[in-house]
C-alpha cells in the first residue's frame, strides 16, 4: 500500500473514531443508557471500530488512537489495546450478514420495557416503517454470547432493528447518525405505545400491514433528496 493510501486510511479511522464516541456519549446524555450500558460500532472498509467494554464514555478520546479499539470481521483485534466490547458477537453478526456501516446498542427504558411484555412492538405509528416494519423481540439469552448474537439476527430478518428481551435495543444503519437516529425512534415509538397501552378500558388503534407498507416506501423519499 502507498504511504498517501495509508494516510487516508488513518484519516478515515480517526474522522469514523471521532464519531463514535461523540454517538457513544449522546445515548448517555440522552438518556438511551445509564453508565457504561451499551455500546456502539462503525465499519471502516474492513475494520470495525467498537467501544471499549465497561469504560465510561466521557472518559474516551475522541481524538488521536490511544484509545480507539478496532477488530476484523473475524474478531481479531487490530487496533488498540483496550479489550473491545462484550457485544462484539452481535455487532459482527449483523456486520457478517447486512451491509450494515454502523450498530447501535442501548438500553432504553421504555423499549426495554416492551420486550417485557410482547413478542414484537406492533404497528403503532407510520414512523415503524423507517425500521423495516413491526420490531420483533428476541428471545432472552445472556448478554455478549453468540446465542444472543444468533437470537438477534432472527430477530432482524427484513427489519434494521429490534428489541432484545429484558435486555434492550439493537439497530443498523447506513451511517452512525442513521443507526442512532432509529433507536431514538424505537425508543419514541416504544414510550408511546406504552402511554397510549396504559389508558385503561380503551385499546389503542394500529396501523394496517399495507398502511406501514406505504408509509415506507415514502419514507425512502423522506426529507431533502440531492438534485437530480
Ligand atoms: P460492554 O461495556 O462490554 O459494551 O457491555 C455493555 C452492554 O450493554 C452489554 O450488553
Ligand atoms: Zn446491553
Amino acid at each position: 500500500m502507498t504511504e498517501q493510501r495509508q494516510g487516508a486510511e488513518r484519516d478515515a479511522v480517526g474522522r469514523a473514531w471521532r464519531e463514535l464516541v461523540e454517538t457513544a456519549r449522546r445515548t448517555v446524555t440522552d438518556g438511551l443508557v445509564v453508565g457504561t450500558s451499551g455500546n456502539v460500532s462503525v465499519r471502516v472498509g474492513d475494520t470495525v471500530l467498537v467501544t471499549p467494554s465497561g469504560v465510561p464514555y466521557d472518559r474516551l478520546r475522541p481524538d488521536g488512537p490511544e484509545d480507539a479499539v478496532g477488530v476484523d470481521l473475524g474478531g481479531r483485534q487490530v487496533l488498540g489495546d483496550l479489550a473491545p466490547t462484550s457485544e462484539l458477537p452481535m455487532h459482527l453478526a449483523i456486520y457478517r450478514a447486512t451491509d450494515a456501516r454502523a450498530v447501535v446498542h442501548t438500553h432504553a427504558v421504555h423499549a426495554t420495557a416492551v420486550s417485557m411484555l410482547v413478542p414484537e412492538l406492533p404497528g403503532v405509528h407510520y414512523m415503524t416503517g423507517a425500521l423495516g416494519g413491526p420490531v420483533r423481540v428476541a428471545p432472552y439469552a445472556l448478554y455478549g454470547t453468540e446465542e444472543l448474537a444468533r437470537n438477534m439476527l432472527q430477530a432482524l430478518r427484513g427489519r434494521t432493528g429490534c428489541l432484545l428481551q429484558n435486555h434492550g435495543t439493537v439497530t443498523y444503519g447506513d451511517s452512525l447518525p442513521q443507526a442512532y437516529d432509529r433507536t431514538a425512534q424505537l425508543e419514541w415509538m416504544s414510550r408511546l405505545w406504552l402511554t397510549a397501552s396504559a389508558v385503561p378500558g380503551r385499546t389503542p388503534t394500529l396501523l394496517s400491514p399495507e398502511r406501514l407498507k406505504e408509509a415506507e416506501e415514502k419514507l425512502r423519499g423522506y426529507g431533502q433528496q440531492p438534485p437530480p
